[in-house]
């Protein structure tokens, strides 16, 4: 111990913290343990006493800080459960920081100066409010007048500071038992150990647990907050280790795995409730497994997570879907776009009671979901700083916030399972999805996959529909019976039971995800091959003159991305080709559905404003409007509807590519509402 801290102290003031793990104190006396769990300030206060008495005397000016880390598992409680008999014991409590403040100096010793005899006073400072000393004591060869009868200077230069930082965590959603508000705590960091926890992060804080006298306008209250006084802080690395996994289950996880398509039986345990939707779900079922996220030598990182966007018509179970995904994913989170936090889906700087004065960075869901899977409905809604800040999201997985001199990045490795609704209610097969939802097409082509819901009447889907619904009712009507009444069929009910029974239960499933999350697969040259022939084969629809790009890189890397996850989900090492098979038939399905332009691919009626088709109308029409123009240069709109009707453009198309071509500057309209435009 005194070796040690000789060392540490040859490093002061860069090293400032002797670090202890709990279960070295607890090996070396089980009482001591204890008592410092029980009265942790007065223990903590002699230990660094002892520190510093270890010490030689030219380092006297050392003050190191006693640390502890590493309490056991039955030391962690959870904020929900804190108490008034856990006020000014040790406690550890595990969490997700949602806010940290600027890290600020506090004064520590404070220096003033009396202005009648200018002798100096020390006043070592403790809570928020400055004290002042008392009276110019004659101890201290002051001249005794009392606070009343002199002035006190405060001596900015000559007192001696600690850095501090203010946290908020919140509990992780994991341990949240169905629907509950997450419970808060504020967290003091102090000196060496503030500065180092960012929004998002997974820490366990270990502290003394404080109370903070709430006061109000009447007054003092007898009523307090509570407030963790941070002695150390424990990062969480990975999002599996969250979850527990004995070796019975990793037998139960293997044996599952060894068994059939197991990515399949997967799929169709995501909301057994929901009928059909078989693709989605098994998109679905790879986006938990995520394809490996890659750090190049170059210092280059790929993102492995798979992001995926639902569109569709209202009533089509797309919040229930996300919901349930959300509950299932390892650091799951469900939000909606709408967020009515500052902090909406990114992150803000703000300023406000919590940072008493300081400004505080807080993690919007998608920094919270760090690691995870994000949920988000009603995308299409977010605000606009979201949406400016999505787009970097989405590619680099960082946000980066500059506001009032803070600049911050914060880590926002997610994956996005985002939902959307058609702007005009349901979504129309032969238009734009560009046109259709309220989002950029640069955003839409970062998803690497997106859905396209649609609610059309057929009889016989719906006679399906109907009856799962109906009797998934009906199994959760039995549930509060313990006997089926008569006139209703036992045995039937009993059998429908089954169908909406998951394969594998919620536990089991959040288990195994986290098991899979481990193996790292590696491409085979099989599954080379048959993603590039793929890829190839499609491209090659754009070599003809005039075609139009059928797909690009992003797509390939979806391929890639969604192979990887395969392979995962059956646990093995190498991405085969039954892997490749899989992201090509997935990727497929939402290709043709979105990109097909007659019996061809146009990857730019998902990735820009105008397919391929309305972009050559546009230069044609464009040429109408200079080919026609009078003295004045300009052309009426009756004028261009005749010449586009010989060229067999349709006229919502024309009005359509006008108002295109006036929101990106190549026409004008002279006089507003006039009906005629000329070109620029
Ligand atoms: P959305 O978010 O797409 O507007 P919701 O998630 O609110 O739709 O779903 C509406 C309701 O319809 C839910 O209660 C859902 O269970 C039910 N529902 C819709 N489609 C299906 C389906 N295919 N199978 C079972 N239930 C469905
Ligand atoms: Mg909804």
């Amino acid at each position: 111990m005194r070796s040690h801290a000789i060392l540490l102290a040859d490093k002061y003031p860069e090293e400032r913290t002797l670090l202890v793990q709990f279960t070295h104190i607890d090996s070396y006396d089980p009482d001591l343990a204890s008592y410092l769990l029980e009265n942790p300030a007065k223990s903590l206060d002699a230990a660094e006493n002892v520190i510093s008495s270890l010490l030689p005397a030219e380092r006297s000016h050392v003050k190191l800080h006693f640390r502890i880390a590493g309490l056991p598992l039955d030391a962690r409680i959870e904020i929900r459960s804190l108490r008034s008999k856990h006020l000014g014991t040790f406690v550890c409590v595990e969490g997700l920081v949602r806010k940290a403040t600027e890290v600020r100096p506090r004064v520590l010793d404070a220096v003033f100066k009396c202005a009648r005899c200018n002798s100096e006073l020390h006043v070592l400072q403790e809570g928020v409010l400055l004290k002042e000393p008392l009276e110019c004591s004659k101890d201290v060869g002051g001249c005794g007048r009392a606070a009343g009868s002199t002035k006190f200077i405060l001596l900015p230069e000559e007192s001696t500071y600690e850095d501090t930082q203010k946290v908020e965590v919140q509990e992780s959603p994991e341990g949240l038992r169905g629907g509950a508000q997450p419970e808060r705590l504020e967290g003091f960091l102090i000196d060496d150990i503030a500065g180092k926890i960012s929004p998002g992060d997974r820490v366990i804080l270990n502290g003394i647990l404080t109370g903070n006298q709430r006061s109000g306008p009447q007054g003092k209250s007898t009523l307090f907050n509570i407030m963790l006084q941070v002695n150390s802080v424990e990062y969480r690395e990975h999002e599996y280790d969250e979850i527990q996994i004995t070796s019975d289950d990793v037998e139960k996880i293997k044996e599952a795995a060894s068994k059939g398509d197991i990515v399949k039986e997967i799929s169709s345990s995501i909301s057994p409730t929901i009928y059909g939707f078989d693709i989605e779900k098994e998109a679905f079922a790879l986006q938990l497994f995520s394809g490996v996220s890659k750090s190049m030598q170059d210092g280059t990182k790929i993102r492995g997570d798979i992001h995926i966007l639902l569109v569709g018509d209202p009533g089509l179970a797309k919040s229930q879907l996300l919901s349930y995904m959300s509950s299932l994913a390892p650091r799951g989170i469900y939000t909606s776009g709408k967020s009515s936090s500052a902090a909406g889906l990114t992150a803000a700087a703000v300023k406000d009671e919590f940072g008493e004065g300081r400004w505080t960075l807080e993690a919007g869901a998608l920094v919270l979901a760090d690691k995870g899977i994000a949920c988000v409905d009603e995308l299409d809604k977010m605000s606009d700083n979201d949406r400016s800040a999505m787009h970097q999201i989405m590619e680099s997985q960082i946000i980066t916030v500059a506001k009032a001199g803070i600049t911050a990045t914060l880590q926002a490795r997610c994956s996005i399972l985002g939902a959307a609704n058609p702007t005009y209610g349901r979504f129309q097969d032969e238009q734009l999805i560009g046109d259709q939802i309220d989002m950029p097409p640069a955003l839409l082509s970062r998803f690497d996959l997106i859905f396209i819901l649609q609610d059309k009447p057929n009889s016989s889907r719906d006679w399906s529909i109907a009856s799962h619904i109906l009797k998934a009712h009906r199994v959760g009507e039995r549930r509060k019976l313990d006997h089926t009444p008569e006139g209703v069929p036992d045995a039937e009910v009993q059998e429908e039971s089954k169908l909406v029974e998951p394969t594998f239960d919620r536990d089991f499933l959040r288990k195994y995800i986290s098991f899979a999350k481990r193996v790292n697969p590696i491409l085979t040259d099989d599954a080379i091959s048959l993603i590039r022939e793929e890829y190839l084969r499609i491209r090659k629809g754009g070599e003809e003159q005039g075609a139009s790009v059928p797909i690009t890189a992003r797509q390939l890397e979806a391929y890639v991305r969604l192979s990887e996850a395969s392979a995962r989900g059956r646990l093995s090492p190498i991405v085969e080709k039954e892997d490749a098979e899989r992201a090509i038939r997935i990727v497929g399905h939402y290709l043709m559905k979105l990109a097909r332009e007659g019996s061809m691919l146009d990857i730019d009626r998902i990735t820009s404003d105008m397919s391929h088709s309305q972009r050559s109308h546009a230069t044609v029409i464009l040429d109408i409007i200079r080919n026609n123009a009078n003295e004045a240069g300009v052309v009426s709109l009756d004028e261009i509807m005749a010449h586009a009707s010989k060229l067999k453009i349709d006229e919502t198309e024309v009005r359509k590519i006008i108002e295109r071509l006036q929101r990106g500057g190549q026409i004008h309209e002279p006089r507003p509402g006039m009906g005629a435009y000329k070109a620029i």
